[in-house]
């Protein structure tokens, strides 16, 4: 049976009285934590109009971590929040080592062409024995974490890293090998004129036709996702893949992509368009999708959901992936946008 801390009953949840006890509970709470932030909080209450975007979005992620420990507290999961926090940071070296080696040296510093003539499996027996006899993405990204911190130590270790990893992002094999990871990927280019990227083009007497390649065929089964989605793995992938734009005011997916507003009229929004006309105006809802990627990237998954309910109190029956209208008007124009903050 669910118990909750400070003497609440469930039932005070459904129950204004009972929202105004807990929120003078949390209040009390962060002015022990933090006095001021609690001021902060309190003067935005009173005058949410008068708080800039960008200091909302603030005021949010510094609430955050007070938020999640508060709330471990009242349903009593302090052990399960803290484990799951544990979880976040243990994958945090994929989502490092993707970015800066990756990303930034293996796919740029070492050619397809070279790539072809490298040995995978020798490269990987190789690297199995540094890694103590076991080779997985979360174990090469933790090794290459902790040599990237010392490199002249670690020249060799780095050189076989770097040529295992331009093997497994630039050639068939190794694309093969690591189809169902995150590590050896690059974010997709996107052609809006050729969406369809697994699909085979026939034309017959005259008659163009197209079928999905068999490995894509996905059958819808009544209303599910014709997907399984993603796990933690997957989804930190994408929280980390976000360029968290609200810190440059430029989080389209969530206020929509803008033109230039007029001289004359500077409070004017007017949104763009996509290739095929479709206006780019982001998330209906507004969900703050840079902020809650930033909250579940820090390892704070309750204040991420909590910052979604904020404009999306549906959001546990709606549905956990972003919508097709913050899909659109993600600031990655050329590239895949960023989707699922699941689970
Ligand atoms: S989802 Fe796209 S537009 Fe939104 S913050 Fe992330 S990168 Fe920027």
């Amino acid at each position: 049976m669910l118990r909750l801390a400070y003497n609440l009953e469930f039932a005070d949840l459904y129950r204004r009285e009972g929202l105004v006890k807990l929120d003078a509970h949390f209040l009390d709470f962060l002015s022990a934590a933090d006095a001021a932030l609690k001021e902060r909080l309190l003067a935005a209450r009173a005058d949410p109009s008068a708080l800039a975007q960008k200091d909302e979005s603030k005021l949010l992620l510094d609430l955050a971590p007070h938020l999640e420990r508060f709330l471990s507290q009242l349903f009593g999961i302090a052990d399960e929040v803290l484990a799951l926090a544990r979880k976040h940071d243990e994958l945090g070296p994929l989502y490092t080592v993707k970015r800066q080696f990756v990303q930034r040296r293996a796919a740029t510093k070492i050619k397809p062409a070279e790539a072809e003539g490298f040995d995978g499996s020798a490269l990987r027996r190789e690297l199995t024995e540094l890694f103590g006899n076991r080779f997985d993405e979360l174990t090469f990204a933790t090794h290459v974490d902790a040599w990237m911190k010392d490199e002249a130590a670690h020249a060799r270790e780095l050189d076989l890293a770097l040529k295992y990893a331009a093997w497994a992002l630039h050639t068939p094999a190794g694309r093969r090998a690591h189809h169902d990871g995150v590590l050896f990927k690059q974010p997709a280019k996107t052609d809006p004129y050729n969406l369809l990227l697994h699909a085979r083009r026939e034309t017959e007497n005259g008659v163009t036709t197209y079928r999905i390649e068999p490995d894509h065929l996905r059958r819808r089964e009544g209303f599910k996702l014709t997907d399984p989605g993603t796990d933690l793995t997957g989804a930190l992938d994408q929280a980390n893949y976000c360029i968290w734009c609200h810190n440059q005011g430029k989080d389209s997916c969530s206020k929509g992509l803008r033109e230039k507003a007029p001289a004359d009229a500077p409070q004017q929004i007017v949104f763009k368009k996509s290739v095929f006309n479709v206006t780019l105006a982001g998330c209906p809802l507004e969900e703050k999708i840079s902020e809650f990627h930033t909250a579940k990237a820090h390892g704070l998954p309750l204040a991420a959901l909590a910052i979604i309910t904020v404009d999306n109190p549906m959001a546990a029956a709606t549905g956990h992936r972003l919508g097709n209208d913050a899909l659109k008007a993600c600031i990655n124009k050329k590239k895949k946008p960023v989707n699922i903050p699941q689970p």
